[in-house]
């Protein structure tokens, strides 16, 4: 199949979504793949309690929900899929979903976020899915009753081992510094869950098991004394990646692979084509940034539009 279509957007977090109620409310008829994780980010989080508008907090697999439901009654074409291949060399711009469908976009939403960081380690790879996560919401459930590990000292991590405290016997926060990166209100919650024991400067150097993971040996990063924790689950939350490999070579990207936008504005290195939330964010990386830029992205590509259509 193929189609001609005024707005393609990819991706589905907070700035596919808001991107999305923008377009369809423009008459843009804007067709949205999902991508790898519909709903993206917030669909794997629990308790959003800063989007505004939401005064008891929200869980965020509802919000994503609630997001969607807005963008398809202003009649967005929501699908399930993927887009694998972008040609932007030229107007308009050429797509093709993992069913094969072949998209002609004269402009495109480019909202695929970030996704989790991994350390690296040869044990943390062996015991992926087995006693290894990037998500507690996920995962949590497995480590009833015993103890785990998470890694990271930012909201993420906080986070989680907020989460499994609820679910778990001990939590044991290994972090590299002296001092977490969260936000205030996250440390004072953390500082106040008895079984949240924080190991300062340790980083994570082997998570140790046969089938499943028995325990975790940590370096401390002052004196190198190597320390073993039993743990029958490590949670690693250092941060994210941008997902932007699609556009490499056809966009220009910062170092650390964040699609560039210019100043105040969604428009990247190609005219007709937008960047919201994650994907071009390394600074704030919150669902309602993402949301606004969404935004941002859709009046823009509006605007374009009104300009280049004939
Ligand atoms: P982050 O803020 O980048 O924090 C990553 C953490 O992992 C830092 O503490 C960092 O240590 C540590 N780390 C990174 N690489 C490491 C490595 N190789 N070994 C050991 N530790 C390592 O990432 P994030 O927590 O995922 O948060 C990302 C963004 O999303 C932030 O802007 C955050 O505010 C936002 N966020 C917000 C909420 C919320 O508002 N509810 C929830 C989640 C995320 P250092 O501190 O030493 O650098």
């Amino acid at each position: 199949m193929s189609e001609e279509v005024k707005c393609l957007i990819i991706g589905s977090g907070p700035a596919g979504y808001t991107a999305a109620i923008y377009a369809s409310r423009a008459d843009l008829k804007p067709v949205l793949y999902q991508g790898l994780q519909p709903g993206g980010q917030l669909t794997i989080s629990t308790e959003v309690e800063n989007f505004p508008g939401y005064p008891e907090g929200v869980q965020g697999p509802q919000m994503m929900e609630d997001l969607k439901k807005q963008a398809v009654r202003f009649g967005t074409d929501d699908r399930f899929g993927m887009i694998t291949e972008v040609d932007l060399s030229s107007r308009p711009f050429k797509a093709i979903a993992d069913d094969g469908n072949q998209i002609s976009a004269k402009t495109i939403i480019i909202a695929t976020g970030a996704s989790a960081k991994w350390l690296g380690l040869e044990s943390e790879n062996k015991f992926n899915g087995f006693g290894v996560s990037a998500c507690a919401t996920c995962d949590g459930f497995f480590y009833k009753g015993h103890d785990v590990a998470v890694i990271g000292g930012g909201d993420t991590a906080c986070e989680e081992a907020l989460y499994l405290s609820k679910l778990c016997n001990k939590v044991f926060l290994v972090h590299r510094r002296d001092e977490l990166r969260a936000s205030k209100a996250l440390q004072h919650n953390i500082f106040k869950t008895k079984n949240i024991i924080i190991e300062w400067n340790h980083v994570l150097k082997e998570i140790t098991g046969d089938k499943t993971v028995n325990g975790v040996t940590l370096e401390n990063v002052n004196n190198k004394e190597i320390k073993s924790i039993p743990v029958e689950g490590v949670f690693i939350a250092i941060g994210h990646n941008p997902n932007s490999e699609l556009f490499k070579g056809q966009l220009e990207l910062t170092d650390s692979g964040y699609i560039k936008t210019k100043p105040d504005s969604t428009k990247t290195s190609v005219d007709g084509v937008f960047a919201a939330g994650d994907v071009q964010d390394n600074v704030f990386r919150q669902a309602v940034t993402a949301a606004g830029s969404g935004c941002m992205a859709a009046i823009e590509a509006e605007k374009f539009l009104m300009q280049n259509e004939n």
